[in-house]
């Protein structure tokens, strides 16, 4: 990408709507806009990290053997009467008549849609397990929307639902979830902790959700350590199939609930939660694995023919590690800035004295190291620190 046509409408001011430090480097950055309490635009630097973090979801999911799938945000109110969850569900369910008058909820969860697709879909224990993912858009009309994206009342989530025929088939899932989970947030670099939980609106039995450790989190997990929940597995058991009526066949052709599971990862929360363990004073610190860009190619005078001509080979060169390509008309150190706020891992700045010698200098961002490589070596160089 070159910045000279990048969409990244990025502030100088600390913006006055934001509390929390990811809510203010998404603003600042140019990756988010909102448009009314708890709802937000994703800009092109918001869309390009919030959809690795989803692709990183989605490859982890298919490794573990779930099958991805789409379901519709619109929802009947007759399936959440079935499930008797239409009532309880509250305020924050958004709901909505149709112009024939009939009731829908925008889904904050899909239990009730995903129960009967699979009721439909398997009659028989052979067909058993199954796990089924989506990564979609989620409406909870929150009491408190706040911290940008990390909670709104649209967003986006990845939501699985497995299907058992017994209570052993079901744990064994439940822990092959929770490595999965481990798997996703190692390959994101985050620290973060499993901790039971209470299983809330959702409901059933056992249950634990994942925190991303960060002084900013709403949860205390202990004395002084305060956690972002990313994430949260479930055993749900037969609450839905039984009210549902979603039964398949066993081994003595017996009719039997199926014994069910669910999981969810907030996408767009951890992506802000990413920037609450990774920022300093000049922007976010973005880890490789879902930086919008990997590497920023600056040179440092722009009316230069010589910096450009190199900077423009090494982006060439580098198209396949993502490059940012900085051929702005604008003074060096305003560029730089920019680039630090948006969090790019490495920068390769060309200027007029290493070019004299015959060199590039490579910049990391999240330890500030300083490294002079000969230009022929700059895109090896670059390829191995981004390993
Ligand atoms: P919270 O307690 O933070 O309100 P929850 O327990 O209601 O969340 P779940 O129903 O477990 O949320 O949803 C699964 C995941 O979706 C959560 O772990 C979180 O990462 C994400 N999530 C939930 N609500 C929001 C929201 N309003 N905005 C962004 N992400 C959310
Ligand atoms: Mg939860």
């Amino acid at each position: 990408m070159r910045m000279s046509r990048l969409v990244a409408p990025t502030l100088r001011e600390e913006p006055a709507e934001a509390e929390v430090p990811s809510h203010k480097l998404m603003l600042r950055a140019g990756m988010i806009r909102k448009v009314a309490a708890g709802i937000y635009n994703l800009l092109p630097l918001g869309h390009l990290v919030i959809s690795k973090v989803a692709q990183i979801v989605r490859e982890e999911m298919v490794r573990s053997g779930a099958q991805e799938v789409f379901m519709p945000a619109l929802q009947p109110k007759e399936l959440w009467e079935e499930s008797d969850r239409w009532g309880v569900y509250g305020k924050e369910l958004f709901r909505i008549k149709d112009r024939h008058d009939r009731e829908f909820c925008l889904g904050p969860t899909h239990e009730e849609i995903i129960t009967p697709l699979v009721s439909d879909a398997i009659n028989s224990y052979k067909q058993l397990p199954v796990t089924l993912f989506q990564i979609q858009t989620k409406f909870r009309d929150e009491i408190r929307p706040r911290f940008g994206i990390m909670r709104g009342r649209e967003f986006m989530m990845k939501d699985a639902y497995s299907f058992h025929p017994s209570n052993k088939s079901l744990d064994k899932e439940y822990k092959n979830m929770f490595e999965t989970y481990c798997r996703i947030f190692d390959r994101m670099g985050l620290k973060y902790k499993a901790i039971k939980a209470d299983p809330g609106a959702i409901g059933g039995g056992f249950s634990e959700e994942f925190m991303v450790l960060a002084d900013t989190g709403e949860e205390e997990l202990s004395p002084g350590v305060r956690g972002i929940e990313v994430g949260h597995i479930f055993k749900l058991g037969t609450k839905y199939s039984e009210k549902m009526k979603a039964t398949f066949l066993d081994e003595k052709n017996q009719e039997k609930p199926f014994i069910m599971g669910c999981y969810g990862i907030g996408i767009g929360r951890t992506a802000a939660a990413a920037i609450e363990q990774g920022f300093d004073k000049d922007g976010i610190v973005w880890p490789i694995a879902i930086a919008p860009y990997k590497v920023a190619i600056v040179p440092v005078n722009s009316l230069e023919k010589e910096q450009i001509k190199l900077a423009e080979e090494l982006y060439a060169g580098l198209q396949a590690v993502e490059p940012l390509l900085d051929d702005r008309d604008m003074r060096v150190g305003a560029k730089l800035k920019d680039i630090d706020l948006i969090g790019i891992p490495l920068k390769i700045i060309i200027g007029p004295r290493g070019l004299k010698e015959g060199n590039v200098e490579i910049k990391v961002r999240a330890s500030g190291e300083v490294i002079m490589v000969p230009i022929a070596e700059a895109k090896k160089k670059v390829e191995e620190l981004l390993k």
